[in-house]
């Protein structure tokens, strides 16, 4: 069989720990005896960033902006004890935020679903996907704990002039929060979701809180209602499409009596809450596909968990493991699916859809990792763990 060619390279991300000991078992087992694969390779595991001086995270991020479509493995965010355990020349940042700064994105996460592991709102058929802003609010907030006096809230403008308001006269001890957004920030969250809606031809739904947070809310509100209008209506309209405006607590009510089938944006803040909630009733989040999308158009696929680091301990020691590699396959083929679509190689989006479905087929006939065995249940299939490696041959064997 020939294999599928390619025309533009994918950025590839290596990274860290088990899930980079997967990275290469996908490529060997599920992706190149069918592609040719081309890439272009960024070693971001933890030794190569601090080799680099983490100039390999930002080369990569750049090629991304070069090509257009990046797929990254899981890294190692280091703290103080990655530093003794790596001898690390510094605590580096984490790769996930240099690289979202370059590329100036949403994060998208969605759950895969499978006939079996039922989410715990059974009305929910289609996946729920959580548009999370990435940038300010409370995340880059100012605090601070009061007594007794006058907490005040100043901003002084081009020409030096000081506008004051009174935020609380204290009689006692209290705490205050002055946080922050800028307009640049709200305005390319805003058409990343537009894009990733129309992309996935599904309904935007965005919630804030504007009839209390009359201007900061507002202002949320505003700039998504003015680039629809000017922007996106006539291009949703054509995909049959709806963008929704509404309050969180409304979108909260429609959520949990809908099937699914949404884009939920929402705030920095809310989006942390509601994608823990999403994802926990899906089930798993190795379960979980992610993608950065930028508002020029730039893709960067993931998986939404981490490097798996106990499983890896117990597979250095020469211990089997059985850590799931969905959210790693998804990643993969979710970046050969967008490279395909954007060379236009209709057999390269086929194989990626084809990947998909073996490794769903493969769950839903009751082969699979042992994070899901307890969470499937289907009349006649018992569940059968097995270790990553067999997985992954199992998946090949509806491939061929
Ligand atoms: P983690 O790697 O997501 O793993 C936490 C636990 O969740 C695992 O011990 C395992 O539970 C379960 N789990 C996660 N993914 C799994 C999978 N694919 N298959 C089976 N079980 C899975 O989070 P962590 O242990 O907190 O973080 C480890 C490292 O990952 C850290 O260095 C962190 O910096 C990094 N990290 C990276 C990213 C990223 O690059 N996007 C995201 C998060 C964390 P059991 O042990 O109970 O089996
Ligand atoms: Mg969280």
């Amino acid at each position: 069989m020939d294999k599928i060619r390619m025309k533009t390279p994918l950025v590839e991300m290596d990274g860290d720990e088990m899930t980079r000991v997967l990275w290469k078992w996908i490529k060997e087992i599920l992706i190149e005896p069918f592609v040719d694969l081309k890439t272009e390779y960024y070693d971001l595991g933890l030794k190569e960033r601090d080799k680099t001086d983490d100039k390999v995270t930002v080369d990569s991020a750049n090629a991304t902006l070069k090509y257009g479509v990046a797929v990254k493995c899981a890294t190692i965010t280091p703290n103080a004890q990655r530093v003794e355990e790596y001898n690390l020349k510094k605590m580096w940042k984490s790769p996930n935020g240099t690289i979202r700064a370059i590329l100036d994105g949403t994060v998208f996460r969605a759950p895969i679903l499978v006939d079996g592991i039922t989410p715990y709102i059974p009305t929910w058929k289609k996946p729920i996907v959580i548009a999370r802003h990435a940038y300010g609010d409370i995340y880059k907030a100012v605090d601070g704990k009061t007594g007794k006096g006058t907490a005040e809230l100043s901003f002084y403008n081009e020409k030096g002039e000081k506008v004051t308001e009174t935020v609380f006269d204290f009689k006692d001890g209290g705490v205050v929060c002055a946080m922050h957004n800028t307009d640049k920030s709200i305005e390319s969250f805003a058409r990343s979701c537009f894009n990733y809606a129309l992309d996935m031809k599904l309904p935007l739904w965005f919630s804030t809180k504007d009839t209390i947070s009359k201007i900061y809310d507002g202002n949320f509100k505003k700039i998504f209602n003015e680039i629809y209008e000017k922007e996106y209506k006539e291009k949703f309209e054509k995909a049959g499409i709806e963008y929704m405006y509404t309050l969180i607590d409304d979108v909260v009510a429609r959520i949990v009596r809908s099937e699914g089938g949404i884009v939920w944006a929402c705030k920095n803040y809310d989006g942390d809450v509601m994608s823990d909630m999403v994802a926990t009733a899906y089930g798993s989040l190795a379960m979980m596909t992610s993608v950065l999308v930028s508002p020029a158009g730039i893709y960067e696929y993931e998986a939404a968990h981490g490097t798996v680091t106990r499983h890896y301990y117990k597979y250095i020691k020469g211990e089997e493991t059985s850590t799931n590699p969905v959210a790693t396959i998804f990643a993969w083929t979710g970046a050969l699916k967008k490279r395909g679509e954007l060379d236009n190689i209709p057999e390269l989006v086929s194989f990626a859809e084809r990947l998909e479905k073996a490794t769903i087929d493969t769950i839903e006939g009751g082969e699979m990792t042992g994070d899901l065995v307890a969470l499937f249940h289907k009349d006649g299939v018992s569940p059968k763990k097995l270790n990553s490696r067999e997985f992954l041959s199992a998946i090949a064997k509806r491939l061929n």
